[in-house]
């Protein structure tokens, strides 16, 4: 039995009157290059990393190429990937490696450790070969657009929450269809051999203070996976899912409390 679901961002969309077409597409045609991938043997793990990878090249959405904007007006990029025996690698803060997903899984895959952050982040991903751009590769129109309203306002939001901060009800039905409410992206898998693997990719909020992380490239907060319960990849303000210690606590409600997945994650 295989399985696999990708996400784009949850957001509120009721005053989304705009064309959704081309984010459905791209999330269609993306997951079911995933789901031949699975299909055809590929482990869960790769399968995840090459959907974030494709997410993260599509503007349309907040990860890598289309990622929010900081104060400063500078992309800060988190990722993080994890497999079902509990193997993972995370970035943060990261400005130069075109893939964040690449440099989480080389995080995981080519070094002692768990999480790297900055500089040192960046340090590896050259080592690692892995691609690099100016940071300025990332920035689109309508994110600096985004960042320029977040900053009249003086808040920090999640990108597809921008319409709650603006007064005005026709103003606010404008940036709804100028903002079609896609954020973060993610994938989540179970392959033909039982084995589970998450992948998540951010630019986190609008307008965050440089240097703030989120829940995205923390193991067992946004990103999460075991064999023995789930694998999961969240979107939402990461403030609360680090609080939460999300993963890990919709983890523990379904091997300790019997819980289904549904009921676990109301739960936490
Ligand atoms: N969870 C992400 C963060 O807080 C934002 C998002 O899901 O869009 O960085």
């Amino acid at each position: 039995m295989i399985r696999l679901a990708i996400h784009g961002g949850a957001g509120d969309l009721a005053l989304g009157t705009t064309d959704l077409t081309p984010h459905h597409s791209a999330l269609q045609a993306i997951a079911a290059r995933g789901y031949q991938a699975l299909r055809e043997g590929a482990p869960a793990l790769d399968v995840v990393e090459q959907l974030v990878v494709e997410l993260e090249e599509c503007p349309l959405f907040n990860a890598g190429v289309g990622a929010v904007l900081s104060r400063d007006g500078m992309p800060e990029l988190d990722a993080a990937i994890m497999d079902g025996q509990r193997r993972c690698g995370a970035v943060a803060g990261v400005t130069r490696t075109r893939n964040p997903i690449r440099l989480a899984r080389g995080v995981m895959e080519r070094s002692p450790h768990v999480m790297f952050i900055g500089a040192g982040a960046e340090a590896l991903g050259r080592e690692l070969g892995l691609e690099q751009v100016d940071p300025t590769f990332f920035i689109t129109e309508e994110r600096f657009h985004q960042l320029k309203i977040a900053q009249e306002k003086g808040v920090i939001v999640l990108d597809h929450d921008d319409d709650e901060f603006i007064d005005d009800e026709s103003e606010r039905a404008a940036n709804a269809a100028a903002d079609p409410g896609f954020g973060t992206v993610g994938a989540v898998a179970m392959d033909d051999q039982g084995q589970l693997a998450a992948a998540t990719s951010t630019g986190g909020l609008t307008n965050k203070h440089p240097g703030r992380v989120g829940d995205t490239p923390i193991p067992g907060a946004g990103t999460f996976a075991d064999n023995e319960s789930l694998a999961l990849s969240c979107t939402g303000t990461g403030e609360s899912f680090i609080r939460a210690m999300f993963g890990q606590r919709v983890h523990g409600r379904m091997c300790w409390s019997g819980l289904d997945l549904q009921q676990a994650c109301d739960e936490a």
